[in-house]
């Protein structure tokens, strides 16, 4: 059992507030993945989770146990760093092998777990090499190997892949899901990478200046944003939003903009008249020929088994994600239609979601 939770964190660096209370669970075995963009509070989060950095406020439970001020050496988690130095001067079977060798474990065992370590990392053909020849995607290897040797109950892991080019991320990130499903310790995983956190995460919490905005699996945040900050970071190209201006009565299925109705899931709260603001994701936007919500081709993206193309309305721009089978020539008029129980609505000021 190594549930973490967090309760109303916060963290102050003089004046500045880094994190701002911030409660979350992170289910025993389960992956979290803590996004959002350079300086919000992650690696802030993930240090006090660590007991790297001590909270200025709120808790930190492992398995249910109080573990705020308790140093990091007395937490049964390993830190994964974006730079693992590796000691170059070992080899693979010696770096894997370091920490058990640190806490005095009897050689022929450390020899086991390394060794049943590397296969389970698909390294044991390079055991006897020095690191210091290895590629980037074999070095992470390791530095995955000697964190998980420990066989500790939590993975704490900042942006492991950063270093890495695209193409070994990808192999990358699908090797450290698969691992995760074989081992099952509970992770929390830090990462600006949205195709990242979606494709390994349980469970994604998004943060923003130090709040986190949302917290859900990869699919509640995808498909209901919680604030257009959200809907805007996850996806790519991003949601759409299109602005207009109006008052809705609760239970209304209809906004106007301009002269098109358009039509939207059934709204449960009265909406203030104010800047109101209509979000779709590129994959539900179809162009057709006759609707009253009216564009002009603004551009084109071909990206083979589909393209992006771009709509100028008075509301915007719009992105429309469509089979690649038909061009589109600049300026060329459109309608535009939605798919309407997709649609989301946002306060625009607030950024709130309105549901
Ligand atoms: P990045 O990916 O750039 O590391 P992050 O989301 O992990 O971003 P944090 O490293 O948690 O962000 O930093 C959050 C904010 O706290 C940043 O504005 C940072 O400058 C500030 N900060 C972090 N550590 C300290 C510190 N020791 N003293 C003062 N400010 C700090």
């Amino acid at each position: 059992m190594a549930e973490i939770r967090v309760e109303h964190l916060r963290k102050e660096f003089g004046d500045f507030v880094a994190v701002q209370d911030s409660t979350f669970t992170v289910e025993d075995g389960s992956f979290l993945a803590l996004l959002g963009p350079s300086g919000c509070g992650k690696t802030t989060t993930l240090r006090m989770i660590a007991g790297l950095e001590l909270p200025t406020g709120g808790a930190i439970r492992l398995a249910g146990e109080d573990v705020t001020y308790r140093r990091a050496s007395e937490r049964d988690i390993a830190f994964v760093f974006q730079l693992f130095a590796l000691y170059p001067h070992m080899n693979v079977r010696a770096n894997i092998g370091f920490p058990l060798l640190a806490q005095g474990v009897p050689k022929a065992e450390i020899k086991r777990r390394v060794e049943e370590t590397a296969k389970l990392l698909q390294i044991d053909h390079i055991l006897d090499r020095p690191v210091s020849g290895l590629a980037g995607g074999d070095r992470q290897r390791v530095a995955l190997g000697r964190a998980i040797v420990r066989r500790p109950k939590c993975f704490l892991m900042d942006e492991p892949l950063g270093t890495l080019d695209a193409e070994f991320r990808e192999v990358m990130v699908r090797e450290l899901r698969e691992l995760h499903n074989r081992i099952h310790a509970t992770t929390v995983y830090v990462t600006h990478d949205q195709i990242e956190a979606m494709a390994m995460a349980d469970k994604i919490a998004v943060m923003n200046h130090g709040v986190v905005e949302q917290f859900g699996t990869p699919q509640e945040i995808y498909d209901r944003p919680a604030s257009m900050y959200v809907a805007d970071f996850i996806g790519s190209p991003p949601m759409n939003f299109i602005r207009f201006n109006g008052g809705l009565p609760r239970g209304a299925r209809i906004a106007r903009i301009g002269v098109a109705a358009i039509e939207m899931p059934e709204l449960r709260e009265e909406v203030a008249p104010g800047d109101l603001a209509l979000g779709v994701r590129p994959e539900h936007v179809r162009l057709v020929e006759s609707s009253p919500l009216r564009g002009a081709i603004y551009g084109s993206e071909y990206l083979g088994t589909n393209q992006i193309v771009t709509v100028e309305t008075e509301g915007g721009l719009v992105r429309a994600r469509l089979p690649a089978d038909r061009g589109y020539t600049i300026g060329e008029p459109v309608g535009l239609a939605f798919k309407s129980e997709r649609l989301s609505l946002f306060e625009a000021r607030s950024g709130r979601a309105i549901r």
